[in-house]
This record gives C-alpha cells, structure tokens and sequence, in this order.
C-alpha cells in the first residue's frame, strides 16, 4: 500500500507539518504534485505532496484518502521544493506559505484554466477530398470548407481561421465532420505576451578585450556548474553582452538559465535583446501579464520549452530544470527584497538555488551593493571588473553645481546658470537630455510663510504633494487627494508657498525656457497605464520628443545612444532620509542616472545640483568613484554598528488607534527583554532594543510603533530574529504585527 505526504494549504501554524494520506489505486503521485485531500471536517483542501511513503505507523481506520490529483506533473520541482523548506527555516514562515511563492497564485483554488481553442483535423485521403469539393456544387459552403481545408499544408486547421477566412462555417463543417471527411478537436493554446515586442535583428558584436576577459573567467564555471561572481562594471561597459555569451554557453550545455532584473518594464531593452538573440527559447515573467499569460508562460517554463526566463524577484522561482547560471542584474537593487511574509531576498535564494542544483551565479552591477562588495572581499564572491565602458567610450564629464552660490548670485530658478547652458549646448548639437527629478508632481510641499505651517495627508504623517496637472494636493503614500488652501488653515494667511521640486515643475520650466522643443515626463502619473513605460521610452528612443524628465524610473538600465547630457535637479533630497542606507542610495542614483549620458559615439555632460557639494556621497558619485565611496561608507557603518556588521530587525505595529499600537509595542518589548535576559549568551550581541513610534507615525490611517533590534550579524542571533517573528506571529485583536530582517525601508 502506497502513502504520501502532504502539506496542506492552509496558512495557519497550527497545521504547519505533514499530514499522511493513502493512495487510492492507480493513482500516480509523486514529491511535488498537488492534491486534493480531506482535512478535518473540510472535505476538499489542496495541497503538495512533500513526500511518498510504504508504511504508516497510524491505525489504517485513521488514514483518508488523497481524493483527486490536480496536474498530472508536479507543480513544485524537486529542487524548489527543498527551496521552499529551506525559504520556511530562515524567514520563519509556514511551509505552506513558502510553497505559494513556488507556483502563479490563479492556480489555487482552481482560479485558472487552460486556455483551449478548436481545430479540424481533415482526416480524409487528401484526392479524395478533391473529388468530394468536386462534387458539392449543391453544397457551395461545405466544398468551400472543404477546399480550404485541403489548401492548407498542415492537418490541422484552426476553427477560428477558417471562421476569419468564410465566415460563419459551423454548420458545413460538421456535415463534414458527419461524412467522416474531418474531426474537430481540442487543442491547448498559450496566451501569448509578445505581441507587441520589437525584434530586432540578432547580430553578435565582437566582443570586447574586458568581455573577453570576464567570460573566459565566467565561462568555465558554467561549464563546471559552479562558482558565485560579482561583475563589477561601470555603466555602459557592455555587461548585458556578458549575460547573453554565458547564457548561451549555458544552453548549448543543453542547461537553462535565469536573469534577474529589478523591473520588466523598466528594462525593456535587456528583454528585447534576449528575446532578439533567443526568440522563442526566452520566458518572460513580467509583473504586468494577465494572470493568464503569467500563468501561460509558468506552464511554457515548467514543460521545459525555453532556455532562459527573465523576469523580476519572483522569476527566482522559475520551474526550470537543469538550471545552469543564474544572473542578477543591478543587483544593489532594494527590489530583490520581498518584505511581506515569507519574508526573502532574491540574491540569497539564487544562491542556494545555485549550490544545490549545481549552477554558477553571477551578481553584476555598477555600484554594487555593501554587502556584495565586502563578499567579495572576504572571498566569497569572485571580483570581476570592467572599469571602462565599450569601445573605450569616456565616462561622462560630471560638473557639480553649488546650488548655494546660485542663491547668492540671485538664481531662485530650478535650473543653474551652468545647467541651462549645458543643456542648450546639447540641444543645439541635435542631441537629447534627460533631467532627473527624485520626486513626481509639482512641489513637493506647500507650506505657509507666515507660520510655517505645512499641509500634511489626514491619513499620513507626510507632507502633501502639488500636482499641477490636476490643480490638486495628493498623498504619496494613500493617494488621497485635496483642494489647495488658499489661505493657511492655521493663521489665515494668504501667503502659502510651494517648497521643492518634482517633475512637473521642471517640465514646465523645460517648456518656459525652450518653447519649441518637445519633452515628454515619466512618473508614476505618467505610466499608470499597461504599455505606458514602453511607449514613452520608444517616443523618446524614435527622437519624438529631445528632453526627457523623470524619475528613478529612468535612471536603470537604459541606453539611448543620443543622450550626451544628463542633469540632476537636487542631488541631496535623498541623502536626508533617515535611513542608514541613504548615503548608499545617493551614490548608486546619482552614479546610474549619470550612467545614461554619451553612452555612444558622441561623449556625455552630466550637471548635479546640490547644496552640499562636500558631502562624500556626492563627492565619489561626481567623480564615479565606486572604491572611494565604499570604503568610506564601510568605515562608517563600522563605526556607527550598522549592516553588513549587524542585523537590523523590527517589529511593525499598525493600528487605528496610536494607544493601542504603543500599547502592543510596548508588550512586545517586554517579552524580548525577558528574552535576552534568558539568554545570557545573545545578551551580549545587543547593540539597541528599543521601542518607539516609527519615523512615519501613520499610514493610511492607521498608527505605527515598531520595536528595533541591532544586533551584531552572527547565525547563533538569528534566535533573536526567530523570537521576534515568534510575537510577531501571536495574533493580537486590534493590531496588526510584521517581523521585519533589514527592510527595504525603515519608515
Ligand atoms: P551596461 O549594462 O554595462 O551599462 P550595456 O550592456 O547596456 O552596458 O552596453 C552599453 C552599450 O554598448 C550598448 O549600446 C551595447 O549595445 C553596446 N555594446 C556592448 N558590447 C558591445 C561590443 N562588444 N561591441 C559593440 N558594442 C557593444
Ligand atoms: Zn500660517
Ligand atoms: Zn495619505
């Protein structure tokens, strides 16, 4: 008698183990499949089989059936299943929940179909066929089907395209089917989310002497199946050529690969390239496919038809065997972050991915991240460099712009002196700019010059933003909108200001300056719509439009060959986040976003606004020097007990009521005090404990209080982060806690 093991899809942690079940004969089943069982008093859970068994030590009475299989492969490959037990252990969540990330959502619950459509299959001797069409002059529509049948070179012929080429044919056609002359039959058809892509011509360009050099280091660890790099290239030195030589290595191995990219839709060339050089042997799993094509393009990878999937952090768990090489591009990207339960970053599961299915994995970036970095210091990852750009192409010429002595001089205006000549210069040659701008709308925030009071959202602790567009102040964080004072709700004065610039401001300062010239603006407002980011970015690309204004958007992987100017509006808004990374995040945009400028034939002028023109982050990015900043900041971070030295955790209370999130909090703290005063042996680790409301007290309406533990970063504390994920677990009645490891944001 054959058993299984089954893991219930049930999120709670009370049924957070394996549960046993029988299987009926003739039923197949194997690790990975997904059932339908019994469960208490429900009659039908789904569920994974984990594992098979011959025995069971429970009495035969107490054994259920599995009543039914769903697909009959496995939906969870073997190694994705070891993937999701191991994703359970570290972030401290069910293994149900860490089986969810391993398959598109639409498939629980029965949510989704296979997509099916008709096709005749002529099933009569072709000649014969002939005299019958012959024959039909009393049936001109049945000999007309027939005919087209018979023109057409495969057996098969879609119902929808004999219905396109003679219209409505249903009834001849199964006259047809009743004379024995055709079969209709269902066939599985793929949604397809290529329509609209590009192709371009896939010429190989010769290599240059660093890809040279960095493929025959990367190559034999393909070959091997082994080995972790870091590439660090600067912007422009021909990374994505590197990928497209390793990954073809890596299928005429007869292996697959991944490429990890912070987001589709902003990368829309490294997915043409891919699919140019690839064709059909390329998934991609974008964010913005119908669950349809998500789920069609999951079951295209899973039956091994492609080579290569790109995608963002989830194409982590693409069901492809065989998996040779696993690329990460931008790999200092916050966005390989999943925050929300199960909690895990991309680049950690590449690398257990990569160590237990036997493939190289390579992190490539021009301003790698502290923690790469200082990996491959130590060894852990193998340096690879290119410091100069294709074709030996200079890096653009950064002048930095102290926008103090612009205030001195009597310039109130967004742009420099320096700045409007740079881009006239530019635009005089013929060429395109683009202007960088850290915030979308048009003022950042409005505020009275008489008392200095500032609008802030009723449902936020932040400032609201002016879109002008709309003539309205909006919530960057809930969307809420308002009318624009006309007077101070506090004192009554008429003089409201508006305080800091975003993109509509510039654009609009753009047009004033130079009327004739088009601009187009990339912003979340801008690209709310499904193709909205492709289109801008093929209007910009086609010379439509010769400025173009935006925001991070803009500042990642892309190549126009005709931008030679790059202007950054205000370089420090950023650097006073309070966050120990805003230093970090400083350099990496303001190095990328000058990355886009002279990346071709004519050289690049890059003009950075700032107020603090000493401020080291500002410094190294001006002069594009990656080594400086970071031994900088890493000094810093020893210094100040930050990571990579330490953990940073926390515990995030949200409640309607401020009292009630303290009041929990509060709780909270206790316990881990309690705890470490236990555990005599972590006690020691602890940098802080500390209970507090959050640097954004309230979101959406509800209060936030956190508790935050710095700890020192060694595995014996991940007891720590385990005791926190523990409470943070405990349901509470009018709170809602998450368990946060070093988020992406600390707000
Ligand atoms: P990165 O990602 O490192 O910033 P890209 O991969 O976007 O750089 O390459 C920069 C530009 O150089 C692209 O336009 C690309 O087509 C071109 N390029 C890359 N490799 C070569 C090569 N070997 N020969 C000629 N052009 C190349
Ligand atoms: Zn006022
Ligand atoms: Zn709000």
């Amino acid at each position: 008698m054959a058993f299984c093991q089954v893991i219930v899809d049930i999120a709670h942690e009370d049924v957070d183990r394996v549960f046993t079940y029988r299987v009926p004969e003739g039923m197949k089943l194997c690790p990975g499949m997904r059932v339908h069982v019994p469960f208490g008093r429900v009659r039908r859970v789904e569920g994974v089989v984990v594992a098979m068994a011959d025995a069971c030590d429970l009495p035969p009475g107490r054994v259920r059936d599995v009543t039914d299989v769903l697909e009959d492969y496995p939906a969870v490959l073997p190694g994705l299943l070891r993937l999701a037990m191991r994703i359970k252990e570290s972030s401290f969540c069910t293994l149900a929940q860490a089986l969810r990330l391993m398959f598109p959502a639409q498939m629980r619950g029965e949510r989704i179909r296979n997509k099916t459509r008709e096709v005749v299959v002529l099933t009569c001797d072709r000649t014969i066929g002939a005299q019958l069409v012959a024959s039909q002059a009393r049936a001109p529509k049945r000999a007309q089907v027939l005919a087209a049948l018979l023109e057409s070179e495969s057996d098969e012929t879609p119902v929808e395209a004999l219905r396109q080429k003679l219209g409505e044919c249903r009834q001849p056609l199964m006259a047809l089917c009743k004379m024995g002359f055709a079969r209709i039959e269902e066939r599985e058809a793929l949604r397809s989310p290529y329509g609209a892509m590009e192709r371009l011509a896939g010429q190989d360009p010769t290599l240059t002497a660093q890809q040279e050099q960095v493929l025959s280091a990367l190559l034999p660890a393909v070959e091997a199946g082994k080995g972790a790099f870091l590439l660090y290239g600067v912007t422009g030195s021909g990374k994505t050529e590197v990928f497209i030589r390793a990954v073809r290595r890596c299928a005429q191995l007869g292996r697959t690969a991944i490429v990890l990219v912070p987001e589709i839709a902003l990368t829309p060339q490294m997915v043409m390239w891919f699919r140019s050089r690839f064709g059909e042997d390329a998934a991609v799993l974008h964010s913005r496919l119908s669950p349809g094509e998500r789920y069609d393009e999951w079951r295209r990878i899973r039956r091994g038809d492609v080579r290569v999937v790109i995608g963002a952090r989830s194409a982590i768990f693409a069901p492809l065997e065989h998996v040779g090489l696993i690329i990460i591009d931008e790999e200092h990207e916050q966005s390989y972050i999943a925050d929300s339960t199960p909690r895990y970053d991309a680049r950690e599961i590449a690398r257990w991915r990569c160590e237990d299915e036997g493939a190289a994995l390579l992190l490539a970036s021009a301003t790698p991240s502290m923690r790469s970095f200082a990996m491959a210091g130590r060894g852990d990852l193998t340096l690879l460099e290119m410091p100069r750009r294709v074709a030996n192409r200079p890096l653009p010429q950064v002048h930095v712009v102290d926008m103090r002595e612009e205030l001195r001089a009597g310039n109130r205006s967004v742009f420099s002196g320096a700045l409007l000549t740079g881009l006239t210069r530019c635009l005089d040659e013929g060429h395109q700019a683009i202007l960088f701008v850290n915030r979308r709308g048009y003022s950042t925030f409005v505020s009275c010059r008489s008392c200095g009071y500032t609008v802030t959202c009723s449902q936020c602790d932040v400032s609201m933003t002016y879109h002008s567009a709309e003539n309205v102040l909006r919530c960057h964080y809930c969307g809420q909108e308002m009318p624009v004072p006309r007077t101070c709700p506090e004192c009554g004065s008429p003089y409201i200001k508006y305080f800091g610039v975003g993109t509509q401001r510039v654009e609009e300062e753009v047009r004033k300056f130079f009327p004739d010239v088009p601009v187009l603006r990339m912003d979340n407002d801008t690209t709310r719509t499904k193709d909205a980011h492709a289109q801008l970015l093929a209007r910009f690309r086609s010379g439509e439009a010769r400025v173009l204004v935006g925001t991070q958007m803009i500042a990642k992987g892309l190549d126009f060959p005709e931008v030679t100017m790059v202007g950054i509006i205000a370089a420090d808004a950023m650097l006073k986040l309070p966050d120990y990374r805003s230093a970090e995040r400083t350099f990496q945009l303001l190095t990328q976003v000058a990355g886009r400028a002279g990346r071709a034939e004519h050289p690049g002028e890059v003009f950075l606004q700032t107020y603090d023109p000493e401020n080291y982050a500002i410094e190294a990015a001006s002069r594009q020097d990656y080594r400086a900043f970071y031994e900088e900041e890493m000094m810093r971070r020893r210094r100040a007990l930050y990571p990579p030295y330490t953990l940073l955790a926390r515990l995030l209370y949200e409640a309607d009521r401020a009292e009630d999130a303290q009041a929990a909090a509060e709780a909270a703290m206790r316990q881990m005090e309690a705890f470490f005063e236990r555990r005599t042996y972590l006690k020691k680790y602890v940098i802080a404990l500390r209970v507090m409301a959050c640097p954004v007290k309230m979101i959406r309406g509800k209060s936030r209080w956190q508790v935050t533990l710095k700890i020192v970063d060694q595995p014996i504390c991940q007891e720590a982060v385990g005791k926190m994920s523990e409470i943070a677990r405990t349901p509470l009645e009018r709170c809602a806690c998450i368990c946060q490891v070093n988020p992406s944001s600390m707000m």
